[in-house]
């Protein structure tokens, strides 16, 4: 072990959630702050894919997070008609007692990690951020939201993509940037049929995704072109959401008639975020979407948060001079960030484009097979 015993961890989502279990198990003491007070997440789902499997499995989280969600292992891609036209598969590479995917509610995944950061003793504070991080020889000092006072080891900005970590070491050099098209979210009672992650796309080059989530439930995502990043009055949302659907044949086409209550749909701008300056700077290092924000057309951003935190574990368990085990975490995740990053957006911007000729099959077949080489 380093000379790590104390860590912060800002932000309780995926990332920071994972490296607080991880570093418990390890004998670290973790505080963990989380600005939100009210620390929940949507009932839509999120998609977690063969190699975030193995990252759990490392974990020590595996069991627990497949019983949350609903197992599958295809991802089907259709044609405008509905027509099947393509398929990409992972392994099953937490083993063969586990499957490839699960889709899981967002609500649910939260709740399993944060039990699991909980139980092993995590210090949890809510409603805190971090005003000032003040680096002296062997520690960080840190000043809260509210004036409290505390000294790290370490402190790992998992603070998503509007990173206040980040602003605090590279100020506003790394902004979340609109890449042109937003998702719309809706939850829907899952019939047999929708055992896999099911790929539309409409002859408008709007896509969408149905994803089982359980036996009864599934959710769609439904991804539009967006100009100028409009605000979307929240009473309008069902209507809105409908008004985009007019093109989708098939399966996509017929749930649209049961988008009626605005509350159930979950809205979202696509923004993009990669910080090529050092990951870390002395003893403050940066995890998941506060230094990689992807799109969401590769299903892997969770999935590249998730491995940032098993992998910075692995790095602080394997110890050495804190530089060794910082920039050790950086090289061996960055061309992996990076890919998924590159590669979503290619798709996005075939879809902005209308350009068909982009084999989204492919791409996933090819970033499935990337993201099974070890981290
Ligand atoms: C529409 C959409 C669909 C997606 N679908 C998928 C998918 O199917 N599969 C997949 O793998 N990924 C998907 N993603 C990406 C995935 O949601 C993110 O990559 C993932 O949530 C990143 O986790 P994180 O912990 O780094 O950040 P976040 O999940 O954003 O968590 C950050 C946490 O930090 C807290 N926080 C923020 N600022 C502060 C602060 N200053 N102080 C303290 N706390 C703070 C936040 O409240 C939050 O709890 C999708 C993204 C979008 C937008």
């Amino acid at each position: 072990m380093s000379e790590i015993g104390k860590v912060l961890i800002v932000g309780g989502g995926i990332a920071g959630l994972v490296a607080a279990s991880m570093l418990r198990d390890r004998g670290v003491a973790v505080d963990l702050v989380e600005k939100k007070r009210d620390w929940q997440e949507y009932g839509v789902g999120i998609i977690q894919q063969s190699n975030i499997m193995r990252a759990m499995q490392f974990a020590g989280l595996l069991d627990r997070y497949v019983s949350a969600g609903y197992a599958y292992e295809d991802n089907v891609f259709h044609d405008p008609e509905g027509v099947p036209v393509g398929r990409a598969s992972g392994g099953r590479l937490a083993g063969p007692d586990f499957p490839a995917n699960i889709g899981v509610r967002r609500s649910k995944l939260h709740e399993v990690l944060k039990e699991a950061a909980l139980e092993k003793g995590t210090q949890v504070r809510l409603g805190v951020t971090v005003d000032a991080l003040n680096q002296q020889p062997g520690r960080v000092d840190v000043t809260f939201s509210g004036g409290a006072q505390g000294a790290y080891d370490l402190v790992i900005g998992a603070d998503g993509a509007s990173s206040q970590v980040r602003a605090l070491l590279y100020g506003d050099k790394y902004q979340p940037t609109f890449v042109g098209q937003c998702v719309w979210r809706h939850n829907f009672a899952r019939p047999d049929e929708v055992d896999a992650l099911q790929i539309f796309s409409d002859t408008a080059g709007n896509a969408a995704g149905l994803v089982p989530l359980a036996h009864d439930l599934m959710y769609m995502y439904l991804v539009t072109k967006e100009p100028g990043n409009p605000k979307m009055p929240q009473a309008e949302l069902a209507e809105l959401m409908r008004a985009r659907m007019v093109h989708f044949k098939g399966r996509i086409g017929e749930l649209r008639r049961e988008i009626h209550d605005p509350a159930e749909v979950v809205y979202r701008p696509m923004e993009v975020v990669f910080v090529t300056d050092p990951w870390y700077q002395g003893r403050v290092v940066m995890i998941g979407d506060a230094v990689h924000t992807t799109t969401p057309h590769l299903a892997q951003g969770a999935g590249m948060a998730i491995e940032d935190a098993v992998v910075l574990s692995d790095q602080i368990s394997r110890g050495g001079p804190l530089e060794t085990v910082l920039s050790g975490y950086q090289a061996r995740r960055y061309e992996r960030a990076k890919y998924i990053q590159d590669n979503s957006l290619r798709v996005c911007r075939a879809q902005m484009e209308n350009d068909h000729s982009l084999n989204y099959p492919q791409v996933m077949a090819e970033m499935l097979h990337f993201t099974a080489q070890p981290i």
